[in-house]
């Protein structure tokens, strides 16, 4: 049964000479504990719990999925068990206050968990990260009271969270919510409706549930400025705070789905459940998207995960499986065979991978600092500070999401490629890993959805073109100052064209928007996955003159990891980076070859 390897050395790599963590982590209140030490033993312990633990769960998973009976949904074999040992580790509080039991670590720290443990396993995964999405609610919006009853059982993992936003006839479009709370003589909410599609809804991981559930008063203006935000627990909790009354809110369907079949999906029925406001009345979507930049970057990370375990498990398979030799001569003359390994259209697949993979981690990693920065202004009150990363963040985070899940689906792809027919059945698991992966461009908001986010909102509409220019002079500044070494020149020179080329695009869609507002939806994707190569790229080059300083002065590893980081930038420019040429032409074409068909002319049919 294949196995999931935590790549720790590249992680390290990232960290210690890339992006300089440890200078970072001391530059941080919360990064007084994480020392180089400290962080290297909390990896390597993470690492084992994935491989030992949730890895070995990954496959028995999907193929027994979860259950719904008598109202309660219980979760595959194993599960609980492998719960309770996340539990036990401490796990869910890494990053979480101190104050609320928790270890108080950097918020990047628990990104770095969430890598792991959703490449392991991202069902298992979803459980515990349904609930730091409502811990964060909380802490940030809810009063004294709401943060002393229900922030230390989910620091613990005792009690389990989720969130309650999409309903039947909308998922995008949160304005159209029409779940319903009636304020009650006691302060309390009664809430009726029914959400769908909520992750970890229902499950037997935890004693108790945590809902935060997007709802309407009663005389709340329509649309998206009339909605609250409530909490919903599914046992009420006591006087000591301990698991009390049942709540009359049920699961009352699991969906069934292509992929992720070990995480409950539940459609969940509110029938005057009781529930208590959280932050200001008709304000709930601003409070339920604060921590909206940090929550997207754990969803880019499904982009990166999958990527890496299909390409850890296609690799594994390309040195082993014979087929016919090698065009350029016999690799192996004592086999019947040379292996997978030595053609090169497979190393085209596999290095597709890799450049996706690590490129990908090396997007987050960079993010991961300015989260810290931003989870830092807003815990220490520092409004400004908080806002200046995030503003920083939330451009960058439409294109990790958007950009990464879609090439973390194509990934997977491959590695059922390189396995050939045996990628399509079901016993080595890379079919499964396309399922999972495919719900990642969708949930957290779609791929369109983000692109609007990217294009109309953060570039056109906030900044007109600022933040574009911002990040682009950033990029300019680092290309130029690597113009001179003649291993890092042709890279350097590509990214000093690009960065011109990607503010010109920005202008030339601004211009084309004045004339037809249809533009910014026709040009978005484009925009996105355009801003997405060029941000990959800027990457790989961090990750190249990182490895051109240790292969001149020493560094932790090896001259051959150092190459190959070399090699496969050279590969991500000159075979993946070309995209970005395409989308350009493409966002660059009228709304016209979109917008001329009416509807009814679309198809012809009977
Ligand atoms: C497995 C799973 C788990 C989920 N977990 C949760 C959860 O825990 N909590 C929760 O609340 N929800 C959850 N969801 C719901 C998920 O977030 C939504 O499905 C998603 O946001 C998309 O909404 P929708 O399905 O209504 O699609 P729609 O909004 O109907 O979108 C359909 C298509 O139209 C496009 N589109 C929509 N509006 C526009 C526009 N204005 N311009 C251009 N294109 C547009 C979209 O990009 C998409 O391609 C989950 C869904 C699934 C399948």
């Amino acid at each position: 049964m294949p196995v999931y390897k935590a790549p720790l050395r590249d992680m390290k790599f990232l960290l210690n000479e890339v992006f300089d963590y440890p200078e970072h982590y001391a530059s941080l209140a919360s990064g007084e504990n994480a020392t180089p030490d400290i962080v290297e033993a909390i990896l390597r312990e993470c690492g084992k719990f994935c491989e030992e633990v949730l890895s070995p769960l990954y496959l028995s998973g999907d193929e027994e999925g979860c259950k719904l009976e008598n109202g309660e949904v219980t979760t595959p074999t194993g599960y609980r068990e492998a719960y309770q040992q996340y539990v036990s580790g401490g796990w869910q509080g890494l990053s979480a206050p101190a104050d609320f039991g928790g270890q108080g670590l950097p918020a990047s720290m628990g990104l770095l968990k969430q890598e792991m443990m959703g490449t392991a396993n991202w069902s298992f995964s979803m459980y515990p990260g349904l609930s730091l999405g409502a811990m964060n609610t909380i802490f940030l919006h809810g009063s004294d009271d709401q943060q002393q009853t229900y922030l230390p059982p989910l620091t613990e993992g005792h009690w389990g969270g989720t969130m309650c936003l999409t309903e039947p006839q909308c998922g995008t479009d949160l304005g159209q919510v029409k779940t319903r709370a009636e304020p009650q003589p006691d302060g309390s909410y009664r809430l009726t409706g029914t959400k769908i599609f909520i992750s970890s809804g229902d499950h037997d991981l935890t004693e108790n549930i945590v809902h935060i559930v997007l709802a309407r008063l009663p005389d709340a203006p329509k649309g998206t400025r009339g909605i609250s935000l409530f909490i919903v627990p599914k046992f009420l909790p006591d006087s000591q705070g301990c698991v009390g009354e049942r709540n009359t809110v049920v699961c009352g369907n699991l969906e069934k789905k292509m992929g992720i079949k070990a995480s409950a999906t539940c459609v969940m029925n509110f029938d005057g459940a009781t529930g208590f406001l959280i932050g200001p009345e008709n304000e709930g979507l601003n409070c339920m998207f604060t921590f909206m930049n940090t929550a997207r970057i754990g969803t880019a990370i499904q982009g990166v995960g999958p990527a890496e375990l299909s390409y850890q498990w296609a690799l594994a398979y390309a040195k082993e499986r014979r087929s016919m030799r090698a065009l350029s001569g016999k690799k192996e003359p004592d086999q019947v065979a040379d292996s997978l390994i030595h053609h090169a259209d497979v190393r085209r697949m596999l290095l597709t991978q890799k450049a996706i993979a690590e490129g990908g981690r090396a997007m987050l990693y960079y993010a991961a600092r300015l989260a810290d920065h931003m989870v830092e202004g807003l815990t220490q009150g520092d409004d400004k500070k908080a806002g200046k990363y995030d503003d920083k963040l939330g451009f960058l985070t439409p294109i990790l999401k958007g950009f990464l899940t879609e090439l973390g689906y194509e990934a997977a792809n491959l590695g059922v490629q390189v396995f050939g027919g045996h990628g399509y059945i079901r016993e080595h698991g890379m079919e499964q890993i396309v399922r999972d992966t495919r719900i990642a461009t969708l949930y957290e908001g779609t791929t369109g959805i983000q692109a609007l986010d990217l294009l109309g909102r953060k570039v056109l509409l906030m900044t007109r073109g600022g933040a574009v220019r911002e990040f682009t002079l950033k990029i300019a500044n680092f290309a130029r100052k690597h113009l001179t070494d003649k291993r890092l020149r042709p890279f350097a020179l590509e990214l000093l064209k690009l960065t011109g080329q990607w503010n010109l695009l920005t202008v030339r869609i601004m211009l084309a928007a004045r004339k037809d507002r249809d533009v910014v939806s026709s040009a978005a994707y484009d925009f996105l996955m355009y801003s997405g190569y060029v941000t990959m790229a800027y990457i790989w080059v961090r990750q190249a003159a990182a490895a051109v300083d240790k292969l001149d002065h020493g560094g932790d590893e090896s001259e051959a990891f150092y190459q190959a980081k070399l090699a496969t930038t050279e590969f991500y420019f000159e075979r993946l980076l070309p995209r970005a040429q395409s989308h350009a032409s493409s966002m660059l074409s009228s709304s016209k070859n979109l917008m001329q068909l009416d509807a009814e002319d679309l198809a012809f049919t009977g």
